[in-house]
């Protein structure tokens, strides 16, 4: 798009914007008329919510929405998994059911990947889903499933085929977690907090046509929601609602603490790199060579991690596929995570383990040591990026499999 047609998209948001927006209407009725308009997801296609316009045009639209005080679209999160998903795989009845509820913020997702015995093996799911004649039924576990607590949907992985081998017998449904065959237990975590769950299905329903793509070919689905997983979100999340008066602001307020409430602690889980200087001169830390030299070690990490980043979104904006910065990023990430725990703990010494308000910065340092191990698990583990990276970047050969032929014979633990 020439120089040109960006004035006039910024001309056109402007106007669009003065002429409808106005804080003293219902959430669900702003983001309807963005969901009209296109104007909350201008990347996405006209068709369906959309204007079809390049993604790297989403700041200049954001500025718009920032400067008119205006709200954006409910698109974060665990919905951006189901709504790119979604876009790309989903038939259109899927598409027509859930994209609009996804941007109004109406339907919250969660993502029903993990279980007790394929975490990294995802492939290796053995929840099972069997058709009845008119509907699918599942059976099985799902683990660590965060915000399913919140959830309307699930994005699930189940195995369709127990005789095709262990890639080629899954698919990728999309499930209604309100029903009597789903039960959602939450799970404590070491830091307090509960953003996870366990998630059983005894006979749990699923209509005939809620597949994302087809029938056992649930893996290719399943790799594009993990690869968005790796990528920053886009759409246009327009003004913070900090301190404004009206009915948006304060219905957007309440639904960014329902939603954000199992994320609580992910800042601490990327170790606040952020806190390091002022901890070091608060302490007087910084005039101990050797806390000195780590600081300087983090600092240089996370500002290479930091451009890795800014080229992967650079290259998102302009349309390329993801490259190696999703596994290289994901794993530079670890290391600045346990880097900057490494130095707080250099800083802080023993009370770093003080909890609560009693500990350093109200127990913030503690809750970093305690949240740091999440980063290298998450969306992949730090082993599982390395295996991506030697083989797919590198080009090294593949690990030696013992898992092929149908899946029924593979030897497992479960
Ligand atoms: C913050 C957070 C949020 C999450 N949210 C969700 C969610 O919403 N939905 C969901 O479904 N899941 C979620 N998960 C689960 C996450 O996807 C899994 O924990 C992750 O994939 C690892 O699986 P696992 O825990 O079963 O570990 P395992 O796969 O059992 O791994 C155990 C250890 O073995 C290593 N290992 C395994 N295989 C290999 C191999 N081939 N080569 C070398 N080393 C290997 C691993 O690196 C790890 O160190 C979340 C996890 C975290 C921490």
């Amino acid at each position: 798009m020439s120089e040109v047609n960006e004035r006039e998209v910024i001309a056109e948001v402007r106007a669009w914007l003065a002429a409808n927006w106005n804080p003293d209407q219902t959430l669900v009725d702003w983001r309807s008329k963005l969901a009209d308009a296109g104007w909350g997801m201008p990347h996405w296609p006209e068709q369906w919510h959309g204007r079809g316009l390049p993604v790297r045009l989403l700041p200049v639209i954001n500025d718009e929405f920032v400067a008119a005080g205006a709200v954006g679209a409910a698109a974060t999160g665990p919905r951006i998994l189901a709504s790119v998903t979604l876009l790309e795989h989903g038939s259109d009845v899927l598409k027509a059911r859930f994209l609009r509820r996804i941007l109004t913020g109406e339907d919250g997702w969660c993502q029903l990947f993990s279980e007790p015995g394929s975490g990294s093996d995802l492939a290796g799911a053995t929840t099972r889903a069997d058709f009845d004649g008119t509907q699918w039924i599942v059976n099985g576990q799902k683990v660590w499933n965060t915000s399913a607590h919140h959830a309307d949907y699930g994005l699930l992985v189940a195995r369709t085929d127990w005789d095709a081998p262990k890639h080629q017998g899954l698919t990728y449904f999309v499930l209604d977690m309100r029903q009597p065959g789903v039960e959602v237990l939450p799970l404590k975590q070491m830091n307090g907090h509960a953003s996870f769950n366990q998630v059983f299905f005894t006979d749990a329903k699923i209509p005939a046509d809620w597949i994302v793509g087809t029938s056992n070919n649930g893996w290719p689905v399943a790799m594009t929601t993990l690869a968005h997983e790796r990528r920053p979100a886009t759409g246009v999340t327009g003004a913070s609602t900090e301190g404004r008066r009206g009915r948006v602001y304060e219905e957007a307020r309440i639904e960014a603490e329902i939603a954000n409430e199992p994320y609580r602690w992910y800042p601490q889980r990327a170790g606040r790199v952020d806190l390091v200087i002022a901890r070091a001169k608060e302490t007087g830390a910084w005039t101990d060579p050797v806390v000195r030299q780590e600081i300087a070690k983090l600092l240089t990490l996370a500002r290479c991690t930091n451009w890795m980043a800014r080229r992967a979104a650079a290259a998102h904006r302009i349309g390329r596929p993801q490259g190696p910065e999703g596994s290289l990023g994901k794993l530079a990430g670890s290391n600045v995570a346990r880097q900057a725990a490494h130095v707080h703990t250099l800083i802080s010494g023993a009370e770093a383990m003080l909890s609560g308000k009693d500990g350093p910065h109200d127990g913030i340092i503690a809750e970093i040591l305690v949240s740091v191990p999440a980063t290298s698990i998450a969306g992949g583990t730090d082993e599982i990026q390395r295996n991506i990276i030697g083989e797919r970047v590198l080009g090294l050969p593949k690990e030696p499999r013992s898992d092929t032929g149908p899946f029924r014979d593979i030897r497992r633990n479960t």
